[in-house]
């Protein structure tokens, strides 16, 4: 008799986004006339950068022909973008990165989930609360926990970010062996400062850990004091994994590519103490479950780092940013105290009661979808996220229903 993968029925039921999509449809039903804006689901709203586009259709036309064909490409990306990434985005910052050190995927979903599998099954997991759902579901389905007690898993080290602590979490009290970080924050929005990051690269060091640093909303950084990679903190090659994507960057949610960065001096260690290459293992695991991204995908990719593309990426990114500052603004004058936003898409707001109860008074009153923050984590009880992910026109819209429903 086959059996199934028993940790799996650890994980929690229902999942955030269909509770959301729920209440919505049922509410939308019952009030057909209510004009309700979704300012809930972080899925970008704006067309792929006209660069990318080109570059696209112009790949598209080389497979067409026998010369330009491309059958299967090198698992871990091709040269052309492996290069652009490590030139613009690392050493024209002063981080010390190469091509090889680079592997171009599918999603910072798929990466974040997967990169777990490479280390040992007891291994303890640091993990932010509240945070992007992804790595601790991971870890729950490779058994790293025990049994959901009270909305946390046994044996997973949370760390708290609440207001108290500027939600950026505070080092572990007990050594872990992976941490997971992730700036700017989904769903708080907050942003780390370099001496912030420095004190757990240092800890890592000290411990024998990894990082795992999930920067998929760095294009969201504009204050230049703000480290938009963990490279520009000293040492962290030794210690720290970097998750990327052009989702949030480029608009490619739908397009689908990523990357992630596993530099060469990064260690870890078999059961009796021999350091192993978590690069080599990286490439082994990558190289036997995963083909490629395709090479239109790769070539759009590329031309993010075009003349023509940072411009058009820089303009895609301003607009959504100034989305996000129109609603810090708006929800600030109504009394709520919010952080993120600023340098992130994600505005976290302190709703003063129940985070559901918030959502529906949002959905009920306002017709405006946010997303409760106890979806997020037991700290994120009591907020909501609103992303700046939507058209100006629609978060103006939203903001103004807000203003009249809340005022
Ligand atoms: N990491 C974080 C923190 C995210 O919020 C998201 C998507 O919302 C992702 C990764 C997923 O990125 P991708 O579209 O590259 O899979």
């Amino acid at each position: 008799m086959i059996r199934i993968n028993e940790h799996y029925t650890k994980l929690k039921a229902s999942y955030l986004f269909s509770d959301i999509a729920k209440r919505v449809s049922a509410f939308q039903e019952a009030n057909p006339e209510m004009d309700v804006i979704k300012l809930g689901i972080g899925d970008v709203t704006r067309a792929l950068p006209q660069a990318c586009v080109e570059a696209f259709h112009k790949a598209v036309d080389d497979m067409a022909s026998e010369e330009g064909f491309h059958g299967y490409g090198p698992e871990q990306g091709y040269a052309f973008l492996r290069d652009a990434i490590a030139e613009n985005d690392f050493q024209s910052r002063g981080a010390d990165i190469s091509p090889d050190e680079i592997f171009i995927s599918d999603g910072a979903k798929c990466d974040t989930g997967n990169i777990q599998e490479i280390f040992s099954g007891d291994a303890t997991i640091a993990i932010p609360d509240p945070v992007y759902p992804v790595y601790l579901d991971t870890n729950v389905m490779a058994g790293r926990t025990g049994a959901n007690t009270d909305g946390r898993y046994d044996g997973v080290v949370y760390l708290d970010c609440r207001e108290e602590n500027g939600f950026i979490p505070a080092l572990p009290e007990k050594p872990v062996d992976l941490i997971y970080l992730c700036f700017p924050n989904n769903p708080t929005g907050t942003t780390v400062t370099k001496e912030q990051l420095k004190a757990w690269v240092d800890y890592a060091k000290e411990n024998r850990a990894i990082i795992l640093y999930d920067a998929a909303y760095e294009a969201f950084v504009t204050d230049p004091s703000i480290p938009r990679s963990i490279y520009e903190v000293e040492g962290a090659k030794e210690v720290a994994i970097e998750f990327r994507s052009f989702s949030k960057t480029a608009g490619f949610t739908g397009t689908r590519c990523a990357f992630t960065v596993v530099p060469k001096e990064l260690k870890a260690w078999d059961t009796d103490g021999n350091a192993h290459s978590v690069h080599a293992l990286w490439n082994r695991r990558h190289c036997t479950k995963f083909n490629g991204v395709s090479y239109p995908v790769q070539k759009a990719a590329a031309a993010v780092y075009s003349e023509e593309g940072k411009a058009q990426v820089k303009g895609l990114v301003d607009y959504y940013l100034n989305n996000a500052a129109i609603i810090r603004k708006e929800m600030a004058a109504l009394g709520y105290e919010l952080v993120g936003g600023d340098n992130s898409p994600y505005i976290w707001i302190n709703g003063k009661c129940d985070s559901w109860e918030f959502f529906d008074l949002l959905l009920t009153k306002a017709g405006v979808v946010c997303t409760p923050g106890a979806g997020f984590g037991s700290c994120g009880n009591g907020f909501i996220r609103i992303s700046a992910f939507n058209s100006l026109e629609n978060v103006e819209k939203a903001m103004a229903q807000i203003r009249e429903a809340l005022n």
